[in-house]
């Protein structure tokens, strides 16, 4: 007999997991009555039974929820009597009025599917978009909450009546799948040749013949289309020429743990990272097996297949380069047409399908670092799982950087950090951008009341949040570049108290006007002051060091007045341009000085992309005990790194055959020693020992390790990031902290 009928609220990641045949079994268990329903903020029920067992209800709820579920709060309140209800029902959603939901990322095939996939017996035996309760498309086919099929891009697909029977039986491990279906009434697969035209009708069949044959194959996936090939020398070479992408790294899939194995070194981490359901591409230390061409460093980005059209794709290869599909560093294409008259020329076959992209999503790009992920490129598959923050705060948008843009939404106690968007310069960009910032704040009903942004008065990202707050009246933040950087991390490591910031990257707007990026700073999320940098470089011609690397060069050794050993072929001129002080900005950004000291070291003067020169500088470099001159000057209450003594020792011992790539390594274990300084520097002011580690320059996996083993021998308690990225990326997150610190003093 029903003694006891509660009304309970679950909220959290509880949609399209599976989660109310969860509730069903549970209640058949424990013998109770009532109805649950989606809301828009998560899960509403109301049951009746013994209240012993509504008490093992409660308890199973948090001990064995699903697998995909995440159960932020549950509350409950107990109804006045029992209804004599007899069974469990699931009745229709209501429409949000508070739009509190959140929405699951991405999820790759699960074992349950795979096996489908294979199985001769199954009717979904080879099905391209089998997915169940447990995996398949979400973030990215989803236009609107509450989550249902009608507001996916599964709304084209009326089910079939074998499918529509899994979808009402709450037995079914497909109960409820919104994005379900099977080859009689879900999407189907489309082959067109070079010029768009139709061919035959088993289009996997033919995607796989013009692989084998080397020809470029534009593929539409989970968030945006891929331009595969074999990786052969011949059709990777043929890739990076009509992609015209001359140097940067090409992700690889890998049929399975198996053939990651036989081109790279796959720790268990890093193979738990592989096979997980988020499905990033990894980056792993290549074996000497690994085909070439296709990363010029000593690592390969690798990921498994992630949906069921990529499982079928690749039986016949154990690999395939995948790169995503788009000219010139444009977004990632996601629309049949598009592709169709972008990549013509591009691609020779267009393996499509009829089910739309709502939302890009490109591929994630992390690595395993001391056992711990450390994430370079938060996207599919993690984007938009709330990060959560220790307290809450007001709805804030934070707008981010500009060439690595994300922006950062927040509600309550989570932060919603974008997917990767790209680089803002690009108009098409821009224009994602905005449309995500648009499509976030529907998705999660939220009303920014405060606006923060770069300080960059022409990041592209601080033009939209002036706009932003003009239009609507909203107060706007400043948010300095590095500052950002140094409050990111804390977030990421849940620090609120005073710290240092060890923060290094290529360029950031300083407060003085000039470009920042060796910086050490003190402070919090209210403010900092700046202790310690690098003794700032002339840039001739300004913006042209990014690519001519052997510029940065000439004016290292113009400070040193060695000009005499420069071999930049405009060693006159720029010597000239160095003297007269014009187009010279100046530069304390340690990835300048990256640049610089790579191409004393190598031959090379030109890199075809940012950043390239420190890549390579890490890829050439031996391990070494040897360090270079480390010195300091003091200048305004300011301490900064004398490069000058480091060049000059570095140009002899190059000029007396000093091996290269034991110089490389001598270089940075010399920024070590200056991190270590930049550091007892802020100590001896503050007291301070714990230190965050932010900036694009700690990818650098030599510097990484043995600058965090140099601080903590020091004595420092030396912080990394582990859930948002230590690159531009992740800027967002400590602009909204930031703004919520400002916003907390003028209140
Ligand atoms: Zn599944
Ligand atoms: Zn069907
Ligand atoms: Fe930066």
């Amino acid at each position: 007999m029903s003694d006891r009928r509660i009304r309970a609220e679950i909220r959290g990641i509880v949609q399209g997991v599976g989660f109310r045949p969860f509730l069903h079994r549970l209640t058949e268990r424990f013998k109770l009555s009532g109805w649950a329903r989606n809301t828009g903020s998560g899960v509403e029920l109301e049951l009746e039974g013994r209240s012993e067992d509504l008490e093992a209800f409660l308890q199973a709820l948090q001990s064995e929820a699903p697998p995909l579920a995440r159960i932020r709060d549950v509350k409950w309140t107990l109804l006045s009597a029992c209804l004599g209800e007899t069974s469990f029902r699931i009745i229709p959603s209501t429409h949000p009025s508070q739009r509190e939901v959140l929405v699951s990322p991405d999820v790759g095939i699960c074992p349950d599917c795979l096996r489908e996939l294979h199985d001769p017996k199954d009717r979904r035996y080879r099905y391209p978009f089998l997915n169940c309760t447990n995996c398949g498309p979400r973030f990215t086919i989803i236009r609107d909450v509450p989550y249902d099929r009608e507001r996916t891009s599964m709304a084209a697909f009326p089910m079939c009546s074998d499918c529509r029977e899994e979808y009402h039986d709450i037995t079914n491990r497909r109960y409820h799948a919104q994005p379900d279906c099977c080859a009689r009434c879900g999407p189907v697969l489309m082959w067109r040749g070079q010029a768009g035209e139709e061919i035959g009708a088993d289009a996997l069949e033919l995607t796989k013949q013009a692989l084998r044959r080397g020809e470029i194959v534009a593929v539409k996936g989970l968030g945006a289309f891929h331009l595969a090939c074999i990786p052969t020398p011949e059709a990777v070479s043929l890739l990076r020429r009509r992609k015209h992408r001359d140097e940067k790294p090409f992700a690889v899939m890998c049929a399975n743990l198996e053939a990651a194995r036989s081109v790279c070194h796959v720790s268990e981490e890093e193979a738990a990272l592989l096979t997980s359901h988020r499905r990033p591409i990894v980056l792993l230390k290549k074996k000497p097996s690994a085909p070439e061409g296709i990363s010029d460093n000593r690592e390969l980005g690798l990921m498994l297949p992630y949906t069921p059209l990529h499982e079928l794709l690749m039986e016949e290869f154990p690999l395939l380069v995948m790169t995503s599909a788009n000219l010139s560093d444009l977004p990632a294409i996601i629309d049949n047409e598009e592709a169709l008259s972008t990549l013509r020329g591009v691609a020779d076959g267009f393996l499509l399908h009829n089910r739309d992209i709502v939302t890009r999503c490109d591929d994630s790009l992390t690595r395993v670092f001391r056992a711990v992920e450390y994430p370079l490129r938060r996207s599919r598959g993690y984007a938009p799982e709330p990060i959560s923050l220790g307290e809450k705060m007001p709805a804030i948008l934070a707008c981010g950087a500009e060439q690595k843009a994300s922006f950062c939404l927040s509600r309550g106690s989570d932060a919603f950090l974008s997917q990767h968007i790209g680089d803002l310069k690009n108009a098409e960009t821009l224009e994602h951008y905005k449309t995500q910032i648009d499509h976030f704040e529907r998705l999660f009903g939220i009303a920014p009341a405060t606006v923060v942004c770069d300080a960059h008065p022409d990041y592209l990202s601080s033009a939209y949040a002036q706009l932003r707050a003009k239009e609507q009246n909203l107060p706007l933040v400043l948010a300095q570049h590095h500052h950002s950087h140094m409050v990111s991390c804390m977030a990421d490591n849940g620090l609120t108290d005073s710290c240092i910031g060890l923060i290094w990257d290529g360029t950031g707007y300083g407060d003085d006007g000039t470009v920042w990026g060796g910086e050490c700073l003190i402070g919090d999320a209210s403010g900092y002051t700046r202790v310690a940098s690098l003794r700032p470089v002339a840039l001739p011609g300004g913006d042209l060091c990014t690519h001519e690397i052997d510029r940065t060069a000439h004016a290292l050794l113009w400070d040193c007045g060695l000009v005499s050993q420069s071999r930049c072929k405009n060693a006159d001129f720029i010597t000239r341009q160095l003297d007269a002080g014009l187009n010279c900005p100046r530069s304390s950004g340690m990835g300048r000085l990256f640049d610089g000291v790579y191409a004393l070291l190598s031959a090379r003067g030109r890199v075809t992309y940012e950043g390239q020169g420190a890549i390579l500088l890490e890829a050439m470099a031996r391990e070494t005990d040897k360090t270079l001159p480390v010195e300091f000057y003091e200048e305004n209450g300011l301490v900064r790194f004398d490069t000058r003594p480091m060049v000059a020792a570095l140009v002899e011992q190059i000029n007396g055959g000093g091996d290269r790539a034991e110089l490389a390594g001598a270089f940075m274990n010399t920024l070590v020693a200056v991190g270590v300084e930049q550091c007892r520097a802020a100590n001896r002011q503050t007291g301070l020992r714990r230190v965050v580690l932010s900036g694009g320059v700690f990818q650098n996996m030599y510097l990484l390790p043995r600058l965090l083993d140099a601080l903590t021998g020091a004595g420092f308690q030396p912080y990394h990031h582990s859930r948002v990225s230590t690159n531009d990326e992740g800027i967002a997150l400590g602009q909204l902290m930031i703004a919520h610190a400002r916003r907390k003093d003028v209140n």
